[in-house]
């Protein structure tokens, strides 16, 4: 098992297991997150004997950089796993802090029509540490701390539940990364049953939908999980979330060329988030090569703001990070598997 795998919890009960002092657990955490040691013998006031046990029952590192693009603002990273499958992670350097989006999945089955990623089936479920590592390896190579983390790499976060839960306690406990709950972003494709559940889990973080469409038909074509839950099911789900977390939700919204862009579309939006505590992110399609779908013109992209802001929807055009270093979700994986 990877020592990152667990939280500070059962890290506890682990010490208490084996008749050691359960502070061990505080204590180690500090090693881990805070001087970020790579060798259990470094944690030079845990007993020795203690440490070699540590040595034998986790191991310290699972996953490695490989590759690391950079562009303006911008540094993406491909890993390999322990079994040699690979992931990304994109960083983005913005004027609050330095945000890192990472991968949950090895593949996706969610098989998005536009979505790089999903072009490869579900392999497995990353385990809570081989993200947790994610963010380690990155403020490693950078130098930078990571304030943001946004998990809408690679995968389905909502198809891996559990290691998400436990990957926000993680990081967010003030003995391990302590990154703020609200710093914290999960996107969904919009899994009906665990955005319900997720509306009880007790941390402030914000809950980001792919949403990309304003009715079931256009989804529908695009996005095979509305056929699964359509959007009306979608939208209860997200009234249930807000009326028990009051945290505003984001929804994204990805311009794709005479799909989704249209001014009819703009309106059934307005109409679809009516009375909806939510922001919207327009997201300008970053193209792919092995797929047929092309971005949005930008006058129709602002026409679609405008009609959204005169309408009293608060949204945003996303600032583009990761145009020249395939930084869209799966592009960089593809690139090395391809080669
Ligand atoms: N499965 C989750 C998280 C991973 S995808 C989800 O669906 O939300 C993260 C976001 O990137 C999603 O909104 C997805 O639709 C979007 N995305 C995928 N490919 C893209 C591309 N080529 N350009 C822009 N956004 C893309």
């Amino acid at each position: 098992m990877g020592i990152y795998d667990l939280t500070i919890e059962e890290l506890s009960e682990y010490f208490l297991q084996n008749n050691d002092k359960k502070f061990y657990a505080t204590e180690l955490f500090s090693w881990l997150y805070n001087k970020k040691i790579t060798s259990f013998d470094e944690a030079s006031n845990i007993k020795k004997e203690v440490r070699d046990r540590l040595k034998k029952d986790f191991i310290i590192s699972n996953i490695d950089i490989i590759t690391v693009e950079e562009g303006r603002d911008v540094k993406k990273y491909l890993f390999k796993l322990s079994d040699f499958e690979h992931i990304e992670a994109v960083l983005m350097n913005h004027d609050y802090g330095n945000s890192l989006c990472i991968s949950s999945q090895v593949g996706c089955n969610m098989g998005c029509k536009f979505c790089e990623s999903g072009r490869r089936k579900k392999v497995r479920n990353l385990t809570t540490g081989e993200m947790v590592e994610q963010i380690l390896k990155v403020e490693n190579e950078s130098g930078l701390r990571i304030s943001h983390v946004v998990i809408m790499g690679i995968g389905e976060p909502f198809d891996n539940y559990d290691n998400i839960c436990k990957l926000i306690k993680i990081i967010n406990h003030s003995k391990g990364l302590n990154i703020g709950a609200r710093h914290i972003t999960v996107s969904t494709c919009g899994i009906v049953p665990k955005i319900l559940e997720f509306s009880d889990f007790p941390y402030q973080v914000n809950l980001a939908i792919s949403l990309h469409a304003p009715n079931d038909y256009i989804r529908n074509k695009i996005m095979p999980i509305s056929k699964a839950y359509p959007l009306d099911e979608l939208i209860s789900s997200i009234k249930i979330y807000l009326g028990k977390t009051n945290r505003r939700v984001t929804f994204e919204y990805i311009m794709l060329d005479d799909v989704n862009d249209s001014v009819d579309n703009a309106i059934e939006l307005v109409r679809l988030l009516r009375g909806i505590n939510c922001y919207v992110n327009l997201i300008p399609y970053n193209e792919t090569d092995a797929l047929q779908y092309r971005r949005s013109k930008p006058l129709t992209i602002a026409k679609f703001y405008d009609i959204l802001k005169e309408n009293n929807v608060t949204v945003t055009i996303r600032r583009e990070f990761g145009g020249t270093i395939s930084a869209a979700c799966g592009q960089l994986r593809s690139k090395r598997e391809e080669i």
